[in-house]
């Protein structure tokens, strides 16, 4: 019988989608121990000051390499993730490793670099977010200003007033609120401006936009846009010389890329950073 059922989901839902379906299945299979087996890191990608060129710190990428999958993206696992929660305490593993490895390189010398750190609208629904991320602070030392939370417009179809008063007093603490891949979202100007958010991160799309012929500069716009409302503006994912020169004249406050670098794995950041810095 539960052969026949089985049978007809099948039916139901069309080969594709059952491969869909146990591909899921298996990942979250291996996910659910991967914190325990030592199988996540992080990559740090350095972002940096458009005007002097200076670092003014890193964001934090999820890795996650699986001895049965191999190296699985983020891209296909954090949705994985978030469906069946798993993000909530993986999310806080990356909180709480991202803060201690920065708190470490201000003690090496490398003093005033900031942390970014990507934060699922999952774990904002939560009651004790704000409390999760004051306690991480503490238990590893890091002050709020050297720690900025990336969020998406994806949160503007979840309990907004929740989560914006959640934002809002986190920002009070000193810690940074960037509003990731910006552009590609629902998001009306109306309600940009009751987000409370300090930085913009324009989508790559917009910057590869930037190499197109009779591209319409949205760029730029979004950079005046940002600026008007007192906020910091990142362009992500630059990859060649003429983009950042065109960020450059677009008064863009910093960048992250290729160009400078891809995400480094935890153990050679030090090795890049003294490198260039050294000149
Ligand atoms: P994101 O937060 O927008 O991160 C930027 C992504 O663009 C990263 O991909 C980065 O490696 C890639 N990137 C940076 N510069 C360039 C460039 O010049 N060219 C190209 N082609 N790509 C560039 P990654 O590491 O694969 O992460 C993908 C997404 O997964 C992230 O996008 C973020 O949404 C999510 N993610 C990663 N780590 C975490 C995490 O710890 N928590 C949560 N919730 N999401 C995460
Ligand atoms: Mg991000
Ligand atoms: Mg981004
Ligand atoms: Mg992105």
């Amino acid at each position: 019988k539960a052969k026949e059922e089985g049978k007809g989901t099948y039916v139901m839902y069309g080969e594709e989608m059952q491969r869909h379906f146990d591909e899921r299945m298996i990942v979250e299979h291996h996910l659910r121990n991967a914190i325990a087996n030592n199988e996540l890191s992080l990559h740090y990608q350095p972002l940096v000051d458009i005007g002097s060129g200076d670092i003014w710190g890193f964001e934090a990428l999820l890795r996650w390499n699986s001895p049965v999958l191999g190296f699985v993206s983020p891209l296909s696992f954090i949705t994985i993730a978030e469906d069946c929660r798993l993000i909530v305490p993986i999310g806080e593993w990356v909180l709480r490793n991202a803060c201690r490895f920065t708190k470490e390189l201000h003690a090496q010398g490398y003093e005033g670099y900031r942390i970014s750190v990507n934060i699922s609208v999952i774990q904002l629904m939560l009651d004790d977010f704000t409390e999760m991320v004051l306690t991480i602070l503490r238990e590893t030392g890091l002050a709020p200003e050297y720690l900025e939370l990336e969020i998406t417009e994806s949160i503007f179809m979840e309990s907004f007033e929740a989560i914006s008063s959640k934002l809002e007093s986190l920002k009070q603490k000193g810690i940074g609120i960037a509003l990731d891949d910006f552009g590609t979202g629902y998001s009306s100007l109306s309600y940009l401006k009751q987000l409370p958010i300090t930085t913009l991160k324009i989508d790559k799309s917009f910057i590869d936009s930037i190499d197109a012929p009779n591209n319409m500069s949205l760029a730029s716009s979004i950079v005046t846009i940002g600026h008007d409302m007192g906020l910091n503006v990142t362009a992500e994912g630059v990859e060649t010389q003429d983009q950042l020169a065109f960020l450059e004249r677009t008064n863009c406050d910093k960048i992250q890329g290729y160009f400078i670098s891809r995400p480094i794995p935890e153990k050679e950041v030090v090795a890049w950073v003294a490198a260039r810095t050294a000149g």
